[in-house]
């Protein structure tokens, strides 16, 4: 499946869970890339869509979305995961490939206070966006 980047020019990657999606991501137009199209080993494979599908454990989806008992423990566990699987990722695609890692923040976002768009840009690469209610605490 090629990405919207032109030439489909695919060796900026970006590992990133989400609900009901293969876990890696073009990191230049973020398309949703499938895990099938890279030359992957079929255990880094595996290991990757095992770790996707437990996006999310932390989540209680049927109370408006809010964290499990001990969500942020099982999030943060999880992105430990991803980090652990993208540079394994990246040793296995070589150099011709830049593989990033982007965290779940959705706990964390949720649970603590606005702190400067800066702190979150140096932990996580991304710049915060926070629900009105929360700024409101
Ligand atoms: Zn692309």
């Amino acid at each position: 499946m090629p990405c919207f980047c032109e030439k489909n020019d695919r060796t900026e990657l970006r590992v990133e869970a989400d609900v009901a999606a293969d876990p890696v991501w073009c990191h230049r137009c973020s398309c949703n890339l499938e895990l099938e199209d890279l030359p992957l080993s079929k255990k880094l494979r595996t290991e990757l869509m095992n770790w996707v599908l437990r996006y999310g454990e932390w989540i209680d989806w049927d109370h408006d979305d809010r964290l499990v008992p001990g969500g942020l423990v099982l999030e943060t566990a999880h992105n430990k995961e991803g980090k652990r699987l993208t540079e394994r990722m990246q040793q296995e695609l070589g150099a011709d490939f830049r593989v990033v890692f982007r965290s779940s923040v959705f706990g964390w976002l949720m649970y603590r206070k606005p702190v400067p768009a800066e702190a979150v840009y140096s932990l996580y690469g991304i710049l915060p966006i926070y629900p009105p209610w929360l700024l409101s605490m």
